[in-house]
């Protein structure tokens, strides 16, 4: 009989009780037993969910307080020493103080795990003295048995991956570190076997990055010990989100079973099963699930490549599963009662997928006609959505088709739109200006509200925007910038604002996810051809310009980022949904310049967040990231300033890609990345414009003249002043008024004394 299995199950709950019994928790609204007593009933619930479903091998200790890396670095004690802990299972709120800080100490760094938008706390090893402080894999495994009888299947971070996840040692300490860290997992896998669990799945995500020689020596080190250590508990390696790096290395471990990546690594590693086999001895994790996406699965086309695995791996040792944890997906399409039938239809979120698993285990043991039902219903479902009008707009197939084959340029290369700009603009030595919004008061929020309820109508709203662009635009030019902005008070989200005003996107009731901690995001569905309906900004910039004489720069959300913070289809490649964008927001900057706006900016944070993983793939990518931009803004006239803006990434090592969007202008993010994006620009001079951020952001502490001046000097020894330009780090939304104006008061002031000088 064919296994089904899942590679774990999102924590935070249908209505996001996880989210909001972790935060009455931290407000000190309930006690830790509380807490405690929700977070098992939630953790049951989940259970019970796959239990019912049908799922063979159900995961365990999949759940979290907050993050499963936070969760590892625990359970071996491994508490950086600026946090009050002596040893033993570590308290809670020394857990959450890791995560978030404490009055003392700082929280831990937290980053991307891997290419997803969920981010873990980064485990700091220094000193530390690991040791198994309590075994919660095991905790978890009796929880599920007990109560629900359930034969868990515990999972584990792999010491692979969460050494090389970690911080805090160097390179050549790594084998030291796995000299200490594998007899703790030696330890708890022998706790688990002496429990009678059975199987253990081992998540070594990095396996599918480029390994050295080393680490491959590694690999096979780590697994030869725990395979002997703990002989009857049999190990799943699990690997996800691409192709694994060194196939046969990893099919000729000494474990029980192999899990890979069939949905996001489907190329890679259905050609190294073809071409290698896979060990008698082993069973086969066949990832076929997107763990990732929310589209349902052509289930007739997953039962077609889960034969063709049959062929090789014979049945008895093949497990059905999603291809990585279902954490990334919202919970469940149930409470999506307002989008369109023929969308909704097409989706699957985490239990959904549940079924979907469960359908193919049986149809692979069983033959097609035991699901042929549920074959055909899979099949009309994804039919009906890709012949949806939504998918037939032939005009802009056309133009994207047209923007992928022909170049996208300025008219003039950068010199002569330069000049082009000063004789136009006139603006002083070191122009000043910020990111695009201001702060979002506890009043602008209510006033969207009440708009949104429907209490406010729209000439109320609108008349309230329109007083908060006048207060910040004499504010500004009183404080004495010199390019202005609106202020951004009609969006709430950068990439929400925009999908509402397209076509092609969706919204989802609850379609939330976890980012990091409690944090939850619901990206909007890109399910049809996006196009342009109406401007988007041009009121509320044209409004603002109506205010001052000096320029007001227009602020749009670029087409990558609008991508990267998406559900997309997969019917189109994410090239083809770029170029899309990309004729969507051509058609705005357009409409912004012949409404007079000649400064436009198009932000693109999220540039790096779509990196593949493959080193080999960046380059592609980045080609057409970078194309994609160009065309959104390659149509207008010289005199008009495209800008762009970057936050929060290590940009130090794409400043080419950077360099090619060809923006006039870039604004850039430089407090966090500190000295190396400083640094990249010594070994590379930047031709084009460019603001490095003279101020984080993310404090209400209002910075000095002198600290600014500093910053400013810094970025004057390495990137020519006649194209440099003054602003803080990211837009000031989170931050409040009168912190606000002091700081930009000292920017400008900051300024001053640099044109003064140079
Ligand atoms: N223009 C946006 C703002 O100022 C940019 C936000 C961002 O970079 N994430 O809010
Ligand atoms: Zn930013």
């Amino acid at each position: 009989m064919v296994q089904s299995s899942v590679l774990g199950y999102p924590r935070i709950g249908e209505n996001r009780e996880w989210k909001k019994a972790l935060e009455a928790f931290w407000a000190g609204k309930i006690e830790e037993a509380e807490l405690q007593e929700t977070l098992k009933q939630i953790r049951l619930t989940h259970l019970r969910k796959q239990q019912a479903i049908g799922i063979d091998l159900i995961p365990v200790n999949d759940f979290s307080y907050y993050d499963q890396i936070l969760d590892t670095a625990a359970m071996f004690g491994i508490v950086p020493k600026r946090f009050d802990y002596a040893g033993g299972p570590v308290p809670l709120s020394v857990y959450y103080g890791m995560a978030r800080g404490t009055a003392e100490a700082t929280a831990c760094e937290m980053t991307k795990w891997f290419n997803t938008n969920y981010h873990y706390i980064v485990p700091e090893l220094g000193d530390a003295a690991p040791v198994l402080t309590e075994n919660k894999a095991l905790a978890a495994y009796r929880e599920a048995k007990e109560e629900l009888g359930i034969e868990g299947k515990p999972v584990i971070v792999g010491p692979l991956t969460f050494l090389k996840l970690s911080k805090g040692y160097q390179a050549e300490e790594a084998q030291a570190w796995l000299n200490k860290l594998v007899p703790l997992y030696a330890q708890l896998l022998q706790e688990l076997g002496a429990e009678g669990v059975q199987w253990v799945q081992v998540d070594e995500p990095i396996l599918v990055t480029k390994l050295s020689k080393g680490e491959l020596e590694q690999l096979q080190g780590v697994y030869a010990t725990l395979a002997a250590a703990a002989p009857n508990v049999n190990l799943i390696v699990q690997t996800y989100f691409e192709a694994v790096d060194q196939y046969e290395a990893l099919t000729s471990l000494p474990v029980k079973g192999i899990g890979l990546d069939f949905v996001h690594g489907l190329a890679g590693n259905l050609a190294a099963i073809r071409k290698y086999g896979f060990p008698q001895d082993k069973v086969l994790g066949a990832g076929v699930i997107d763990g990732r996406g929310i589209w349902k699965a052509d289930l007739a086309g997953k039962l077609d490549l889960l034969n063709e695995l049959a062929a090789i791996v014979p049945a008895d040792r093949l497990i059905v599963q999603s291809s990585c944890s279902l954490l990334h997906v919202p919970v469940s399409t149930r409470q999506e009662t307002k989008l369109e039938p023929v969308l909704l239809h097409a989706l699957a979120f985490a239990d959904e997928k549940l079924a979907e698993v469960e359908l193919l285990a049986r149809g692979l043991s069983s033959g097609t006609s035991a699901i042929a039902e549920d074959l055909t219903a899979s099949k009309l479902a994804i039919e009906a959505l890709e012949q949806s009008e939504a998918r037939s707009r032939l005009d802009i197939q056309a133009a994207a088709a047209q923007i992928a084959a022909v170049p996208a340029e300025r008219n003039q290369p950068f010199a002569a739109r330069h000049a082009a700009q000063e004789a136009h603009w006139h603006l002083p030595f070191l122009p000043t200006t910020t990111i695009g919004s201001f702060p979002q008061t506890a009043e602008v929020r209510k006033a969207r509200q009440a708009w949104r309820k429907g209490e406010w109508n729209e000439e109320q709203y609108a008349a309230f925007i329109h007083e908060q662009i006048d207060y910040w635009m004499k504010l500004q030019e009183e404080i004495g910038l010199d390019v202005l902005v609106h202020g951004e008070f009609e969006r709430t989200d950068m990439v929400e604002f925009f999908g509402e005003k397209l076509a092609g996107f969706a919204f989802t009731s609850n379609g939330w996810v976890q980012s990091y901690g409690s944090r939850c995001v619901k990206p909007p569905v890109i399910y049809g051809d996006v196009a342009f309906v109406e401007p988007m900004t041009v009121k509320e910039t044209q409004y603002a310009q109506s205010k001052t004489n000096r320029p007001v720069k227009g602020m749009l959300t670029g087409p990558i980022t609008i991508l990267n913070w998406s559900f997309v289809r997969e019917d189109l490649t994410r090239e083809q949904i770029a170029y899309q964008l990309a004729y969507a927001l051509r058609q705005e900057v357009e409409a912004l310049e012949q409404a007079g706006i000649g400064m436009i900016q198009v932000d693109e944070p999220a540039v790096r967040e779509g990196l593949p993983l493959k080193a080999e793939e960046h380059a592609g990518y980045l080609a057409w990231a970078v194309k994609a931009f160009r065309a959104a803004t390659c149509t207008v006239a010289d005199t008009t300033q495209i800008h762009t803006h970057m936050c929060y990434c290590e940009f130090h090592d794409m400043i080419d890609s950077i360099e090619a969007m060809d923006a006039d202008v870039i604004s850039i993010e430089t407090s966090r990345s500190h000295g190396e994006l400083i640094e990249s620009f010594e070994h590379h001079t930047y031709p084009l414009g460019i603001g490095l951020g003279v101020y984080d952001i993310h404090s209400p502490r209002v910075p000095s003249i002198d600290e600014m001046t500093a910053m400013i000097e810094r970025a004057l020894r390495v990137l020519d002043p006649k194209l440099f330009w003054i602003n803080p780090d990211c837009g000031l939304k989170t931050r409040g008024i009168a912190e606000t104006a002091a700081s930009l008061r000292n920017m400008v002031a900051a300024t001053k004394a640099a044109r003064a000088k140079h």
